[in-house]
């Protein structure tokens, strides 16, 4: 399989070409020439399948071969859940449209940032919009934007969008838009909520499952490491000096801990950054910028990010706090063996979250080796520890919230494993635990 025999035209084979895309990924392969039909799409697509451009690349064909609306219109919608993933989506299309006769208007409405710019550049229409769903209403409200003339629809990570709250929002939107219209639906899972969603999104869609393939499947060591709660922030310190790694994603669960272990770390000397959903848009292009370039070596991140970062060659993922999850764990690891590079997944154990990293291995079908790192072998008992929540509910230690309940109904919906190769782990690294 090529991109020529795709059904691509000459100036989007041109663009692959020069981002060195040698050969479709099995998405892309599949989705393209139904998307270029005009059929509707229902994908199941993990970040790193090559997704994004399996929706790009046979949208702007169809954009640049269309008129381009005026006053307040746009042709085509992409709605993503977070900032990062807009920015990324319009930077990819832009690639993909870059040899095109004409050129095409692209245009990225998101939150966090001044809506006037936003409603200025909407002034005229835009081929293309990509947004998030309630920056997307709040034009709409403003009356800078009018959906009734958009011909594809694409719904990017859409279990994310159901996870962050967007369902109220995106059921506006849908009644908004024009009913005779292609609609591409992409998720890396396909929780009961995403089901629905798509059953009244799509008419009769081709279904595409993104095939686990040996080159796709990234190679991920994971590794889990038992430490006592108060010692990690050393743990993860020993780790980041002792390791050659030349950058490392570090996921807690609180705006505060980012902060935290960012300041810790900073203050022994590691070039570390907090990125979390309450810092400006600047600070997080920023931040992200700065890993990119070596400027800082660490960051510490929520789950916000977890899902539709593209940070190339990101080869150390840690899970300071575990995720709430499997599936989110499943994302949280996907950021690390990216494009067939080989990556690392670590996550720390207590003795207060050891159940709930049973639970997650159990949806995952994994059984992991435990390891112990000298000198910070753990000594706390599930009792002593601050962390154990007296209902066993989320591992901060407080009650249920309704987003976790939401979140252990979509855990229990992942049937399959996750989609990654389990490597042993290296010897030297540590010991194995106990028995
Ligand atoms: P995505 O799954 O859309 O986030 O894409 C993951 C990464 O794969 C991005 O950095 C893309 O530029 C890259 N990519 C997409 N398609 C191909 C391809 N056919 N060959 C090589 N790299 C690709």
């Amino acid at each position: 399989m090529s991109f020529s025999n795709l059904g691509l035209s000459e100036p989007l084979q041109r663009a692959v070409a020069a981002w060195h895309y040698e050969v479709p990924t099995p998405i892309q392969a599949e989705a393209i020439p139904v998307i270029l039909k005009g059929g509707d799409v229902w994908a199941s697509a993990q970040t790193g399948s090559g997704k994004t451009a399996a929706f790009a690349l046979p949208l702007v064909q169809k954009l640049a071969a269309a008129r381009r609306p005026d006053g307040r219109f746009v042709s085509a919608l992409i709605l993503v859940p977070t900032r990062e993933l807009a920015t990324q989506v319009v930077e990819a299309v832009r690639r993909y449209a870059r040899y095109l006769p004409q050129p095409l208007k692209t245009l990225v409405a998101v939150g966090g940032l001044s809506i006037n710019p936003q409603m200025m550049a909407l002034g005229g229409g835009a081929d293309l919009l990509v947004a998030t769903p309630g920056r997307l209403l709040d034009l709409i409200d403003h009356n800078a934007l009018s959906l009734a003339e958009v011909s594809v629809l694409v719904l990017d990570e859409a279990d994310r969008l159901l996870d962050l709250g967007f369902k109220a929002e995106l059921d506006r939107i849908v009644g908004l838009l024009p009913k005779r219209r292609q609609s591409l639906l992409f998720s890396a899972t396909f929780p009961p909520e995403v089901q629905a969603l798509a059953a009244a999104l799509l008419r009769a869609p081709v279904r595409i499952e993104a095939p686990v393939t040996e080159e796709a499947a990234p190679e991920i060591l994971q590794r889990v490491i038992e430490v006592d709660v108060p010692r990690r922030t050393q743990l993860l310190r020993h780790l980041i000096e002792t390791n050659p790694w030349s950058g490392v994603l570090v996921f807690v669960a609180t705006k505060y801990a980012t902060e935290h272990v960012a300041e810790k770390l900073g203050r022994a000397g590691i070039a570390a950054a907090a990125l979390h959903g309450e810092l400006s848009q600047g600070a997080r292009t920023q931040a992200l910028a700065d890993l990119k370039t070596g400027k800082v070596k660490v960051l510490i991140a929520t789950d916000l990010v977890a899902r539709g970062i593209d940070i190339p060659k990101l080869p150390v993922v840690v899970n300071y706090d575990l995720p709430r999850s499997a599936v989110d764990y499943t994302h949280r690891i996907g950021r690390t063996g990216r494009a067939g590079e080989a990556g690392v997944a670590i996550s720390f154990v207590s003795a207060s979250t050891h159940a709930h990293f049973c639970l997650i291995e159990k949806l995952h079908g994994l059984t992991l080796e435990r390891e112990q790192i000298e000198g910070f072998a753990p000594h706390e008992t599930e009792a002593a520890s601050p962390l154990v929540a007296p209902d066993g509910g989320g591992i901060k230690g407080r009650r249920k919230s309704k987003k976790d309940k939401i979140r252990e109904v979509a855990a229990r919906s992942v049937g399959e494993p996750v989609p990654v190769r389990i490597v042993s782990p290296r010897p030297g690294v540590g010991r194995r635990a106990g028995s």
